[in-house]
């Protein structure tokens, strides 16, 4: 859950970087739209982990927003209301959104609502398993993210591979390069970087902003998502 993209559409700019505080403390990534007509073309091309969806927009309210969004994409949504007795309203119209929060809230409640609802989905998707992202087939040298291929070389795949092997744990360059190679061949530890890069680009067609890869400073690196 820690590292999710979170997108905050409020055009309220001090509500939006209050919520974006709050959401980074929590350890989410968050990105802020705060025009009704750039979300649908937003999530079109980008896979935020939830949207928090202000109902009051310029340009296209979220009600909209929200029904447009459920034409592709079932990504969790909570809605935002200035009034609570709407709510009941929003119920009846069965937007298809996930959960309703009224304005005024503490940031605070919203970072639970917002944690509440992913553990939720996710448990629904995975029956009781967490769903991974990533999916190797190690027999024909596959990988696909997000259920799409991944058009790897070996060497990329055989990088992929180990820093999956154990999420979280930083893995040196020496590590990784023993992997990437059958013959013992001497290669430059920057050799890596380069390899990592194009893996990196290849997973940001993906999932622009999702970052899987973490370079950490004078180890190596890692994935945790
Ligand atoms: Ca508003």
């Amino acid at each position: 859950m820690e590292n999710s993209l979170i997108l905050i559409v409020e055009d309220e700019p001090k509500l939006a970087q209050l919520l974006r505080e709050y959401l980074e403390q929590a350890n989410f990534r968050t990105h802020v739209i705060g025009s009704g007509l750039d979300v649908v073309p937003w999530v079109e091309s980008n896979i935020p982990a939830l949207i928090l969806l202000d109902i009051m927009l310029p340009g296209k309210d979220g009600m909209a927003i929200c029904r447009e969004i459920r034409t592709f994409s079932q990504v969790p949504i909570i809605m935002v209301t200035a009034r609570v007795e709407e709510i009941d309203r929003l119920l009846g119209l069965e937007l298809g959104a996930d959960d309703y929060i009224c304005k005024p809230f503490s940031p605070r409640e919203a970072v639970a609502r917002v944690k509440a609802v992913l553990r939720r989905v996710r448990l629904q998707e995975s029956g009781g398993l967490e769903q991974d992202v990533f999916h190797i087939d190690s027999e024909k040298y596959q990988a696909s993210y997000h259920g799409r291929q991944l058009g790897l070389t070996v060497v990329e795949f055989r990088l992929l591979r180990k820093l999956l092997s154990r999420r979280g744990k930083v893995f040196s360059r020496d590590q990784l390069l023993d992997q990437l190679y059958d013959d013992h061949r001497i290669v430059n530890q920057r050799t890596i970087d380069t390899h990592v890069k194009n893996l990196r680009k290849k997973l940001e067609e993906i999932a622009p902003g999702e970052n899987a890869i973490r370079a950490v400073y004078g180890v190596g690196y890692k994935i945790d998502i």
